[in-house]
């Protein structure tokens, strides 16, 4: 009799993993908390895959020999508990899709910061290159439909700590973990060595076969390195030391050196701007050589990608103000990058849900490039607290469109208005993307 199988979470990733089952001849049920969009119930009819949404029936779950959830499923969810204490294997969909990848090779990506920026890159050399490769995570399909629908020789996957804290004998043949800062620590008991120890499982699978990529200049990564052990060959970046093998940044050029095959390019001639780019180009660079990816094609991707919507993303100028969305800057660390670039009198619009910030990491930025702060959460307290004794304007914002007015106002010829939260946006948005997308049809609109 075919193994019965559940999915909880009935989005991209569940949806995913439930074809991909299907496919593989399990006895698949999809259940959601919520409701489940209209294209995926559509989808799942058409395969017969039977499905629940707005609730979970436990009955129906609880007879199943393993389950897949979604990563924004708590394990401290009722339900996952539940599942647990049956003594049920509990995987999440990126384990599930590698169990079926057969002998592709997985470049997987993880970091706190930069996860889908080097994940695009990375896909981009591949691609210019002629590889049979695809991006897969959060951006497209999930790796489970691609597995299902597309397989391919290359997949280049995107995987945050949840995703890892899923996985079982997920063995990526090049692991990278771009950076480590404090990030999410409301899923890990605000116990910052419980994300720490997440981010290094990517290695744990890993044979002397694979490689680990690292970055030599964070802090968190090189200090942690010993205490978890990997048997993978380790290859670092940094703009501070010369790596032997790897690649690093000095005089503004970068010396990618790995095995026999070296590039050597010009930092103005990345397509990526910004310090945070250049490590992130760094790494996707030591995993295309690592492919074996001719030189010149790297050169040549490095050069020609296009920038990721949200991140850094230059919308217009309007009477001399420049405005920057970047939305996703959800944590601390990446408004400080964001900020770090900035060479003009800066109007920041932050705020959202904090995740445990701690804004004193910004607050020598601040104080020497920002003129004006707009608070744009349901609750601004602790921006008040961090930013009032700067003695900057700080104004409070109730929805964008109120916030892009006074930026247009604080603002003038010569500034930048930039939008670069350090925040999650669930208070007033959607995700991300809504809060992204509102934020440029209000600059347009001025
Ligand atoms: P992720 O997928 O890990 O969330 P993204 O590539 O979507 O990362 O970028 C998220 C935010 O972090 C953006 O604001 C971006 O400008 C910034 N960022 C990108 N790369 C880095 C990096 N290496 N270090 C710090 N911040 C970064």
């Amino acid at each position: 009799m075919a193994k019965k199988i559940t999915i909880l979470g009935g989005g991209e990733s569940g949806v995913g993993a439930a074809v991909l089952a299907k496919e593989k001849g399990y006895k698949v049920f999809v259940s959601d908390s919520k409701a489940i969009p209209a294209a995926f119930k559509t989808e799942m009819d058409n395969l017969s895959i039977p499905f629940e949404e707005n609730g979970h029936s436990l009955d129906r779950i609880l007879d199943s020999k393993e389950v897949i959830k979604s990563p924004g499923i708590p394990d401290k969810a009722p339900v996952v508990q539940a599942i647990r204490q049956q003594g049920i294997p509990v995987i999440g969909e990126m384990e599930f899709a590698f169990r079926y990848m057969g002998k592709s090779k997985l470049v997987a990506v993880t970091g706190s910061n930069g996860k889908s920026t080097a994940t695009s890159l990375i896909y981009h050399i591949c691609h210019t290159a002629g590889l049979d490769c695809a991006l897969v995570g959060n951006i497209g399909f999930s790796f489970a439909r691609q597995v299902a629908v597309d397989p391919k020789a290359y997949y280049i996957a995107e995987i945050s700590s949840f995703q890892l804290d899923d996985c079982k004998d997920f063995r990526p043949h090049i692991a990278i973990l771009l950076n480590i800062t404090e990030d999410h620590l409301d899923r890990y008991n605000y116990i910052f060595d419980n994300y720490i120890a997440s981010k290094f499982s990517i290695t744990k699978n890993q044979t002397a076969d694979d490689y680990f990529i690292y970055c030599d200049d964070d802090p968190v990564t090189v200090l942690n390195l010993d205490k978890y052990p990997f048997f993978s060959k380790p290859i670092s970046f940094s703009m501070k030391k010369t790596e032997r093998q790897g690649a690093y940044i000095k005089d503004e050029e970068m010396l990618l050196k790995v095995k026999q095959e070296e590039v050597r390019m010009n930092i103005n001639d990345f397509a990526l701007k910004g310090k945070h780019n250049q490590y992130n180009t760094m790494a996707a660079g030591i995993a295309a050589s690592l492919l074996e990816i001719r030189s010149s094609k790297i050169r040549e991707a490095i050069t020609s990608f296009q920038g990721l919507e949200h991140r850094m993303e230059f919308v217009a100028t309007i009477k001399g103000v420049e405005y920057i969305n970047d939305s996703k800057a959800t944590n601390i660390n990446s408004t400080w990058y964001a900020l770090e670039e900035m060479n003009k009198p800066v109007v920041l619009i932050l705020g959202g849900v904090d995740k445990g910030n701690d804004y004193s990491l910004i607050e020598e930025l601040v104080q020497e490039k920002v003129k004006a702060i707009i608070c744009l959460g349901a609750d601004n307290t602790k921006l008040h607290e961090a930013f009032d004794k700067t003695g900057k304007s700080i104004v409070d914002a109730g929805s964008m469109e109120e916030a892009v007015k006074a930026a247009y106002r604080l603002s003038e010829k010569g500034d930048v208005v930039l939008l670069s939260p350090a925040c999650a946006s669930f208070d007033l948005f959607l995700n991300y993307e809504d809060r992204g997308k509102q934020f440029k049809s209000a600059v347009i609109e001025l």
